[in-house]
This record gives C-alpha cells, structure tokens and sequence, in this order.
C-alpha cells in the first residue's frame, strides 16, 4: 500500500494515543497517556501544541456545546482547552486507584463509551461504559483487561470492539435507540506475530482500520474480517489511527516510545490511504 506516509510531529510521544480530528477548529487533537499531555495539532502549519493533564488520560471525544471530553483515571471529564482545565461530568472506577479509563468514543447517538484497565494489565480487571447525553453512566461489560479500539457500522447495527489481550476484534449487535450490546463474537483472529490490536477506526467501505501494537503496522480489515491491505509503519508500536483532515482522507497513527531506542518511535504519522473515513460524532451532554 503505497499512501505517503510521513512523519507529521517528530519530538516522541512516550505513548501516543488517541487522535481525534475537530472540524471546527481544523485541528487533531491527540494524546500522550504517560506523558499526560494533551495534544492539538494544526495541519495548516504543522504546529503541534500542548498541554500538561497531570494524569493518564486515555482517550477524548469532541462536545457539542464546544470543548472536549476527556475519559480519565477518576471519569468523564469536560476539558477546555482554552482555560486549561477539566471539570468532572460522571465518575467511573473513582474508588479504583489501580483502574484507569482508556479508549473511547462517541456513537451517532452523541453518547460516549469507554472501558477501563488496570495500571498493570490485571487480566480481567477492565470493563466497558456509556455514558449518556444526561451524564448518567452504564456499565455494559466486565472482565476486559485493556479496553481499546472501538468503531461501528454505518448502518450503527455493528459495535466492533477491541481488548488487546484477546488477539481479535469483536463484533456485537448494537441497538443505537437503547445502546445496548447482543451476541458478542470475533470478527478478526490476529496472530501474535502480527502484534496486538489496539486502536482501530472504520473507513466509508466498512473497513476496519486497526493499529497493531508490536506489529509496525496498521491492519485494513473487510467487514468479514479478511485481512485486505498493510499500511507499514516505522515504528513497532503503533497505538491508533483515525481519519482527518477536511475531505477525512488523512490517516493519521499514533505511536510509541517507551522500551525502545528506535528514533522513528513515538511520532505523529500521516498519509493519504485513498479511502476516506467517517465523520466524528461529538458528546452531547
Ligand atoms: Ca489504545
């Protein structure tokens, strides 16, 4: 797959993660979940800014009454970025200190769903949580231990889910009038040789894009789960990816820096796959 892939922001993130394009401001905002930094980078200048969250944010969504949310160690938190600070919306595992949130994202409902992970990868320890446009959150699943890559169908019948630690990429009927999950089976079986999923979006085919951790590489899927393409990537541990960019045809992936002296580790990469991705869907609450 030849796409032009570049590197777009070069100082390492120690775990990128998290890329979520804002079409309001034309900016991508991104995260550095070690490094609690939260990122925005204009690709009109190639500026890439940021600022200290001190805490592991593990993932953030657009709101619509303007500004982010951040799903942190303690909850759903409302960021402004202009203000550089965070008010908490809904606790989730707050009375967990080996618990933190990590991926997430908004269905076309508006409502955010996350899961969790424990700090040092308890088997188990994770469970998976939406929270609806009132605040109010549910808890939909347990027994996750790194709660990742999230993405549905464009007709919202299909949730695709990723906990890292099974190899795969799940599937599950949704019921977008009720957010409710049914008949969980694995889409995608992925060798360990090949890494381990972690992020993933969905392009306007119904192709799932996955980030392989370990792998050097991202992964297109079929709905079915046929592996159709390898985007390879410079850097062994690629966290996330998502479309970008005013006609959503910029993907853009995540990497990371930790454990390794590899310089093409831990930056912000960009190419053109000549397929586009779907819009981003903000919170409503
Ligand atoms: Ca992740």
């Amino acid at each position: 797959m030849d796409a032009r892939l570049e590197a777009v922001v070069d100082i390492p993130a120690v775990l990128g993660e998290g890329p979520v394009w804002d079409e309001r401001e034309g900016v991508l905002w991104w995260l550095d979940i070690p490094g609690q930094a939260l990122h925005r980078f204009d690709p009109a200048t190639g500026d890439d800014q940021s600022q200290a969250l001190g805490q592991e944010v593990g993932s953030l969504v657009l709101r619509q009454s303007g500004g982010l949310v951040l799903a942190t160690p303690d909850g759903f938190v409302a960021y402004d970025w202009a203000r550089g600070r965070g008010d908490l919306l809904a606790s989730v595992e707050s009375d967990n200190a080996t618990t933190r949130m990590n991926d997430g994202k908004c269905d076309r409902q508006g409502r955010f769903f996350a899961g969790t992970m424990a700090y040092d990868f308890t088997p188990g320890a994770g469970a998976f949580y939406v929270m609806d446009a009132d605040h109010n959150v549910r808890k939909l699943f347990g027994d996750v231990t790194i709660s990742n890559g999230l993405a549905w169908s464009a007709d919202d019948s299909t949730l695709y889910y990723i906990d890292t630690m099974t190899g795969s990429v799940e599937a599950f009927d949704f019921d977008i009038a009720a957010a409710t999950l049914s008949d969980r089976r694995t889409v995608v079986k992925i060798s360990e040789s090949d890494g381990l999923p972690d992020g993933m979006c969905i392009d306007t085919e119904g192709y799932l894009w996955v980030a392989l951790f370990n792998g050097g590489a991202v992964h297109r899927y079929s709905p079915s789960g046929a592996l159709d393409g390898v985007l390879e990537i410079p850097a062994q541990k690629v966290t996330c990816c998502a479309f970008a960019g005013d006609d959503l045809g910029d993907l853009y992936i995540t990497t990371a820096s930790q454990d390794t002296d590899d310089p093409n580790a831990g930056k912000l990469y960009r190419c053109r796959p000549g397929v586009t991705g779907t819009p981003v869907t903000a919170y409503a609450g």
